[in-house]
């Protein structure tokens, strides 16, 4: 018999056999500290977070996910709970305590018929946008295809075609949610609404999903899509046009302005390769023959070195960006939302990127507003409707050495820029040192959900997560 020491929920330890871990009768497996499957199964995109979890269970199904729950709340085990494994904040994965590993739970169906798909919480947006585009469907991801479609939707989610169709979390239907008690509920906007409310922007908070069911609209499969890019040298100008040429967009088109050292891509000149650029990423979720027209105010702006736009399949346009968001790389994160892009905030920008700590660092300025702000703040518990613009500074490194600088840099910015921005932030984008934002990511839901906290989760069983605390 072997004991296995787990960290508890309020502290201190508490010695389990093995023996109670094989009594939970899996479906799918668990594994202890360098057995197979432990390595991989603590493993997450941002490398700076490096924990050992006591055990881990990786969930085949539903009844895997109650049992695991139960024996967790049983024990009172500190518990972390892995979607896709993305958060930048590394709650995915916990030091001594359960891990609940959800990404053997890969199930995708897709109704053409009522234009819904039901979705497990291992899955990519990857997988669920390759399965949905087999019909010519889909609904608003992300725009990195190893992200988990878990995490995602259960912060809010959103990316090409938010401006068009909302948010992910505009786009949920149902959901099965496994609490904090070990019981499976089933929540839609009739079903349990209060919880279904809280799971569309309250995080992990509320318990385990198990099941997604979501709304599928007709998408591409061609779209018009892709990339401009200028040189660094008019930047203040033609960020001004962006803001100007965004404010006219019709909901179809999507424009993020990213800023960063140009990396070796085949389509730019050596010489540009390592020096800064402004480049306009580009969406347009109409037809194709639209498409000019409305990218006109965009083309009109200074010369860029490289036009690559042009019509392509949807499920390309959605991977476009893996090669430079790999996992693996050192990450920190700080983000932040605004109505509008002020001439300060743009001033700003562009004296901090003429001192980008490494070649992978960027600052993305994600276009939302259209129809994800024509919802009331408090439809979904996803609170930010009056952002137009969400920031994102990805600081990026792979020399431990380059750490502190790296942070540092991302720290002065976001100060520097603070002034200009609503004070909100998107819940997933923030790194596990931001807990003085959490009520500011939450924003005028905060109550509501402390509340619903209380009634569904009194004890905080699920507590690694940008969390919110039982109304007492
Ligand atoms: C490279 C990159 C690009 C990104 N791009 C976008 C983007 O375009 N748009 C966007 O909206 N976001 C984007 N994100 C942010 C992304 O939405 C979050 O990182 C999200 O949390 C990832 O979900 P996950 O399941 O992969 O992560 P995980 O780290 O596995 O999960 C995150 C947290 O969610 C909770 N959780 C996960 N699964 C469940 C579940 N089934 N039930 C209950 N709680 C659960 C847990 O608290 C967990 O700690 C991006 C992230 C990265 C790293």
């Amino acid at each position: 018999m072997t004991e296995v020491q787990f960290r508890r929920l309020m502290g201190g330890t508490i010695a389990l056999s093995t023996d109670i871990l094989s009594t939970l009768q899996l479906r799918g497996s668990f594994c202890l500290p360098d057995e197979a499957g432990y390595d991989e199964a603590r493993t997450i995109w941002n490398a700076m977070i490096d924990r050992r979890p006591a055990a881990v269970v990786r969930c085949r199904g539903a009844s895997d996910v109650m049992r695991a729950v139960r024996f967790a709340r049983d024990n009172s085990l500190l518990v972390a709970v892995r979607g896709g494994g993305h958060n930048i904040a590394g709650n995915a994965v916990c030091e001594d305590g359960l891990l609940i590993d959800l990404s053997p739970m890969r199930s995708v169906r897709i109704d053409p018929k009522s234009r819904t798909a039901r979705v497990e919480p291992g899955v990519t947006l990857g997988e669920f946008d390759r399965e949905a585009q087999a019909f010519g469907l889909a609904t608003p991801l992300g725009i990195n295809s190893t992200t988990g479609v878990a995490g995602l939707t259960l912060g809010g989610g959103f990316g090409w075609l938010s401006r068009k169709l909302g948010f992910t979390v505009d786009n949920l239907i149902a959901a099965d949610v496994v609490t904090a008690d070990g019981a499976l509920v089933q929540t839609s906007a009739v079903e349990e609404p209060d919880l279904f409310w809280a799971i569309r922007g309250g995080g992990g908070n509320f318990g385990i999903v198990t099941s997604f069911e979501f709304k599928l609209h007709a998408v591409g499969p061609d779209l018009v899509s892709g990339l401009i890019v200028h040189p660094f040298g008019n930047a203040r100008d033609l960020l001004a046009g962006y803001r100007d040429a965004a404010a006219a967009a019709p909901d179809e088109l999507t424009v993020w302005a990213v800023l960063r050292k140009a990396p070796p891509l085949p389509f730019l000149p050596a010489e540009v390769h390592g020096k800064e650029i402004l480049v306009f990423a580009v969406c347009y979720a109409g037809e194709p023959a639209n498409a000019d027209k409305a990218l006109a105010p965009l083309r009109a702006l200074g010369e860029p070195i490289a036009d690559v736009i042009g019509v392509q399949p949807y499920v390309a346009w959605q991977t476009a960006f893996d090669p430079l968001l790999t996992p693996g790389a050192f990450n920190y994160w700080k983000s932040h939302n605004f109505t509008a892009l002020s001439d300060g905030l743009l001033d700003t920008l562009v004296a901090y990127v003429g001192t980008l700590p490494t070649e992978e660092c960027e600052i993305f300025i994600g276009q939302v507003g259209g129809a994800s702000n024509r919802i009331d703040a408090a439809a979904t518990a996803y609170p930010h409707r009056d952002a137009n613009f969400v920031m994102n500074v990805h600081t990026r490194w792979r020399e431990r050495g380059d750490e502190r600088a790296a942070i540092k840099w991302a720290r002065d910015f976001f100060e520097a820029t603070a002034p200009y921005a609503t004070g909100g932030v998107y819940v997933n984008f923030m790194p596990e040192d931001e807990t003085e934002r959490v009520t500011g990511a939450y924003g005028s839901n905060y109550a509501r959900l402390s509340a619903l906290k209380a009634k569904y989760d009194p004890g905080n069983l699920f507590r690694l997560n940008q969390n919110v605390l039982p109304k007492a």
